[in-house]
């Protein structure tokens, strides 16, 4: 059956390479590819998507909330038991293959088990997600929230998209959603076993590691403050001694570099998925000046990982160090409204089923935790979920993503003989 499955799916890896090309052209903006949640640009990747499909004898349309939906033919009608999905939308000037790898590998698996017959593809349906990306309404996974029924109709009366300026009410009206449906699931989940995404990955690991394929093994959550200040007092950089000093920046950057420390600790005791970011850290240009003591330093706290309660230490540390430091350099910090979402687990049993088959097909995949995919949406409904990722040298949401058609098809080959092997064990 492998072998079959193998062929039909190299068969198939032309088309794959072509479908990507059409979808890049169609949604070039000149620079980087740019598809708007809920709008024309995405909708075209849609249809071109679901006129794939038709093209290799599948089903496919949009579902009750906007999303792609495609399954094996005389099929789409039917409950899902297996569901494949990723999103079709883009951030603004981002590349080709975040969200569009997972959507194309889903319609790929399902039409190379089609072609081997035996009902392998029945049951398993893939989906094209819209507005993963948060920049168009702020905030993340809305069309996998909208089909597991996690958003209801007055959230989507709320969001508004930065560019039109409509809401996503208005925007779902116009693709002919009917909003009294929303707040409940658009699929009975309770009859999906597993829910399976590829994502090409957003950072250089698999690259430096040589290896063409990861698993991941959970999705980092993680707690931000996206607008913390600290405030001293400006002051003559030539006549104020250090003692009658409340320099702001001093303060700030200590408290950064013991971040840092604990960090690097945390590492070493065994949690080498802690990430910790300081992406914004600055003086105010309205005041400062060579020759001033900084009086205020705005800057951005960010902590990630697979451990909710590491995360909490590592941000317990840094809070009684920011108030050791501000009695030290007589400073304010003022943290603001933190934020942030939980680590979600990934399906232990799907994990060790996909590496299970990369080994059978002497394919040595590594396993590491990812950042948020629609797939999270599914686990907190309780479905078992499972990521495959695929090396990628240039990180994502940039017009330069990279991902080799021979990585793709291997990312492939794994996730559909690992569904293959599940939809035979209900056979
Ligand atoms: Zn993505």
């Amino acid at each position: 059956m492998k072998k079959k499955l193998f062929d039909a799916i190299d068969s198939l890896a032309p088309s794959l390479a072509d479908l990507f090309k059409t979808i890049a052209q169609r949604t070039s903006d000149g620079v980087g590819i740019s598809r708007d949640a809920y709008g024309e640009v995405e909708t075209a990747a849609g249809d071109i998507l679901i006129r794939f499909a038709h093209d290799v004898g599948l089903d496919a349309g949009y579902d009750r909330v906007g999303n792609v939906n495609v399954a094996a033919k005389g099929r789409l009608a039917e409950p899902a038991t297996i569901l494949i999905g990723s999103h079709i939308d883009s951030v603004p000037r981002g590349g080709n293959y975040d969200g569009l790898a997972g959507v194309v590998a889903g319609i790929g698996a399902l039409a190379a088990l089609q072609k081997c017959g035996d009902g392998a593809a029945h049951g398993v349906h893939t989906l094209g997600f819209r507005g993963e990306e948060s920049p168009w309404f702020g905030t993340a996974y809305l069309g996998s929230k909208l089909l597991t029924g996690q958003m209801s109709r007055a959230e989507a009366e709320n969001l508004r998209r930065f560019d039109t300026k409509k809401t996503l009410a208005e925007h779902l009206r116009q693709l002919g959603v009917n909003l009294d449906d929303l707040g409940r699931p658009a699929i009975p989940l309770d009859k999906v076993r597993a829910y399976f995404e590829l994502h090409i990955e957003q950072a250089p690991l698999l690259e430096d590691l040589g290896k063409p394929i990861g698993i991941a093994t959970a999705v980092r959550g993680n707690i931000r403050y996206p607008f913390a200040k600290c405030f001293g007092r400006y002051a003559h950089s030539g006549a104020v001694p250090r003692h009658l000093r409340a320099d702001a920046l001093m303060a700030t950057a200590k408290l950064i570099a013991y971040c840092d420390e604990i960090w690097h600790r945390e590492i070493k005791a065994g949690h080498d998925d802690l990430v910790f970011t300081c992406g914004v850290f600055q003086t105010n240009s309205t005041e400062h000046s060579m020759t001033k003591v900084p009086g205020e330093i705005s800057f951005t706290f960010n902590v990630g990982g697979i451990n909710d309660e590491v995360m909490e230490r590592f941000h317990r540390e840094a809070m009684a160090k920011a108030d050791a430091l501000a009695k030290e350099h007589h400073v304010r910090f003022e943290f603001g409204t933190r934020v942030g979402t939980g680590a979600v687990g990934l399906d232990p049993g799907i994990a060790a089923a996909l590496d299970g088959t990369a080994r059978e097909a002497g394919i040595e995949a590594h396993r590491m935790p990812t950042v948020g995919h629609d797939a999270a949406m599914f686990v907190k409904r309780g479905t078992p979920a499972g990521i495959v990722l695929i090396r990628n040298a240039n990180g994502s949401h940039n017009p330069a993503e990279h991902m080799e058609m021979d990585d793709f098809t291997v990312g492939l080959k794994v996730l559909t003989a690992t569904v293959s092997d599940m939809t035979a064990s209900r056979r």
